[in-house]
């Protein structure tokens, strides 16, 4: 093995944007639903009531966490049905109301939930408009205004990338979309509604609906130590929205099915200890970042960072270590019990250069050599001290020998 360092016994996880492990608290606030309370919410007896008062108190829970109402919150499984029923819920009740197809707007960084619905939608005939970044992944308004036309029904920029963590103006845009809705209603047109995945966004940044002007927000458990395949869609009162799954009328018919109660009492707590703590952890996470940055660019010539310096999610770190194949680095890395990643983990089987990179100007061979470093809360100085040996004699062997 070169170097010849040995591995770690433990992993360091360095991957917290692809997924989170749960939370001890987490688990042991889910634990009873499983057993006890076990009941089905929707029964009229006591066992069904426990259910759904629990139901009820984490609704509230996260209506306060994100300036909302309860009755606005729609329990979902996962990150990704969450934008399913976001784009294709208000692209189907537009199609409903008004018997023809519009046009959807979207950002080209987006992940793979929204750009693949919005895909879906334009094979069934829907008019889209991916929407580029600058340089740093960022979505300027100006670009906004020009995609908008008299047939536009959706926005969809995400709060934070999940790549490359650049932070979008989404209150700025909130803002600017509520003016024109004003004038457009005026017009008799269709207003636009506005939807942010905030799925790697919940964990750091604030949640405030009204301060963001949204009118549809998803947010996921498995990036914030919660469960997996749960996840919440906000849904701003009056938003026309029809479902995608049909039976007995759960979650205002918005999404049938018996409720995921632990599940969902699990994302509750996950989302109150990441908000809770959110302040102390960006600074923790925010130093160690750095000084991981710093010390690499010390010890390894031709380092692109790829993503905003400003504006970026306090863990992530993105690098193109130029002339490195990302995925032999990645199984290198692997090798001594550190786990990264490259482009998107969510398209294992791609080992195309990533949308993101490419949006942000990169030629494919520096998307292809890019690695994504994503800190989390069992992250330590030392654990970086540890790979700050391995990788820098690593890159200048795999330069070598790809030279
Ligand atoms: C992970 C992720 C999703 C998908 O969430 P799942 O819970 O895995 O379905 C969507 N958008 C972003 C930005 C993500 O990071």
């Amino acid at each position: 093995m070169f170097p010849s360092i040995k591995p770690s016994k433990k992993n360091i996880y360095l991957d917290y944007a692809a997924t989170t492990p749960l939370d001890p608290r987490v688990e042991k606030i889910m634990r009873p639903f499983w057993h006890d309370h076990f009941g089905n919410p929707s029964s009229l007896y006591k066992k069904g009531k426990e259910a759904s008062e629990a139901i009820t108190k984490a609704r509230g829970e996260i209506a306060q966490i994100s300036n909302s109402k309860p009755q606005e919150l729609v329990f979902t499984a996962g990150g990704t049905e969450s934008v399913n029923l976001a784009i294709f819920g208000v692209a189907r009740a537009f199609e409903l109301a008004k018997k023809k197809k519009g046009h959807l707007i979207a950002s080209t960084i987006e992940h793979h939930a929204v750009l693949n619905s919005l895909n879906a939608l334009a094979e069934e005939g829907w008019d889209t408009t991916l929407v580029k970044v600058d340089k740093e992944g960022v979505i300027k308004l100006e670009d906004l205004k020009s995609a908008i036309r008299e047939d536009t029904v959706l926005i969809s920029v995400m709060y934070a990338n999940n790549e490359v963590g650049t932070i979008e103006p989404i209150a700025e845009i909130g803002k600017w979309l509520q003016k024109l809705n004003a004038t457009r209603v005026a017009k008799n047109l269709a207003k636009i509604y506005f939807h942010t995945d905030a799925c790697q966004a919940a964990g750091a940044l604030e949640l405030n609906v009204a301060k963001l002007g949204v009118d549809l927000m998803s947010v996921n458990g498995s990036k914030i130590y919660g469960p997996k395949q749960t996840g919440l869609l906000y849904v701003k009162a009056g938003t026309k929205l029809r479902s995608l799954i049909f039976g007995g009328g759960q979650e205002k018919g918005l999404r049938s099915g018996t409720e995921n109660v632990p599940g969902i009492v699990g994302l509750a707590e996950a989302l109150k200890l990441a908000q809770k703590d959110r302040a102390k952890e960006n600074r923790r996470l925010t130093k160690l970042r750095d000084y991981f940055f710093t010390q690499l660019t010390k010890q390894v010539p031709n380092i692109i960072l790829n993503g905003s310096k400003a504006k970026r999610l306090p863990n992530n770190l993105n690098v193109s270590l130029q002339d490195v194949e990302g995925e032999s680095l990645l199984l290198y890395l692997d090798s001594y019990n550190i786990s990264v990643s490259t482009g998107s983990a969510c398209s294992t089987t791609n080992s195309d250069p990533s949308h993101v990179i490419l949006a942000l100007g990169r030629s494919d061979r520096d998307a292809l050599s890019s690695v994504r470093f994503t800190l989390g809360r069992a992250t330590r100085q030392q654990d970086l001290a540890y790979v700050l040996k391995i990788l820098p004699p690593l890159v200048r062997e795999l330069r070598r020998t790809a030279a």
